[in-house]
């Protein structure tokens, strides 16, 4: 059965072409590896952002869960067997969030259950403009939807569509437009000192417009934004590289000082064929 799977891996790696690259061990070798480092200490990001001080290695593993909340259930128990917590990211954009809504309820609760934190991976700006969704009343209805459901919210994390892709083919290259501008505080606190970021631009799409900054985190309690989230180091699986920011994670983990702390980025999909 192994083999099987092996060979079928191969096979649909090598249709996909070369750029699809193959991540370099599992996700079980991976989480394996990271529990037997000496002095690691797995938290979720809620954890790290209200104390970010400590004596260990720490790792926030974060999930951005995107299209694959099955894959992200599977990594949840990798986890969960070697002692290590994630957050996980989950895309109200995506399909399975509107068609399959109890579903992924389902999932969300049994990786929370599990010792994992849920956060939102926000694409409202994709959802104004696709969908011509209000994003405070839209982001009010999923906050509701998930928290009345059990499923505790605390922050989010950006997610990059294809929208907000060709919003910034009309930008100057120094600006750009992501999810978080969105937020008030983001664009306060991390974005407004930058003199390429003095004035928002304002979007526009489909004939839509929008005035950013729109809304506010506290407004609707969530406490951090991933990406200003400060760590020591930062490696990232995105565009299926291993690895698109940093280096090997194991390495890295394993030679980093006491005290500091990384940010991995695993997207699920990615690892869909190599979780064993
Ligand atoms: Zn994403």
């Amino acid at each position: 059965m192994k083999k099987l799977q092996k060979t079928f891996r191969d096979i649909k790696y090598k249709v996909r072409g070369k750029k699809y690259k193959i991540p370099p061990y599992s996700y079980t070798h991976l989480c394996e590896e990271l529990s037997r480092i000496n002095d690691v200490e797995s938290i979720c990001f809620m954890k790290h952002y209200k104390n970010s001080k400590h004596q260990k290695r720490r790792v926030i593993i974060r999930h951005d869960v995107d299209m694959d909340p099955w894959t992200s259930l599977e990594m949840a128990k990798i986890e969960q067997k070697y002692g290590l917590v994630a957050t996980y990211f989950i895309l109200h954009s995506a399909k399975y969030y509107k068609n399959k809504f109890d579903e992924t309820i389902e999932i969300s609760k049994i990786i929370q259950s599990l010792g994992h934190e849920i956060g939102l991976h926000n694409d409202l700006l994709t959802d104004y403009f696709k969908n011509g969704y209000q994003p405070d009343e839209n982001l009010h209805n999923i906050l509701t939807s998930l928290r009345d459901n059990g499923i505790k919210i605390y922050g989010s994390a950006a997610h990059g569509s294809k929208i907000i892709q060709n919003l910034n083919k009309e930008l100057p290259k120094e600006i750009y437009y992501t999810n978080y501008l969105i937020f008030d505080e983001i664009y306060k606190k991390n974005l407004s000192l930058n003199p390429a970021f003095s004035k928002l631009p304002s979007p526009n799409y489909n004939n839509l417009s929008l005035n950013l900054p729109f809304l506010s985190m506290k407004n609707f309690n969530l406490s951090y934004e991933t990406y200003f989230v400060e760590t020591d180091h930062y490696i990232s699986d995105s565009r299926r590289r291993f690895w698109y920011t940093g280096n090997d994670p194991i390495e890295t983990i394993r030679s980093s000082k006491l005290g500091e702390t990384t940010q991995l980025l695993f997207h699920p999909v990615w690892w869909k064929l190599d979780l064993e």
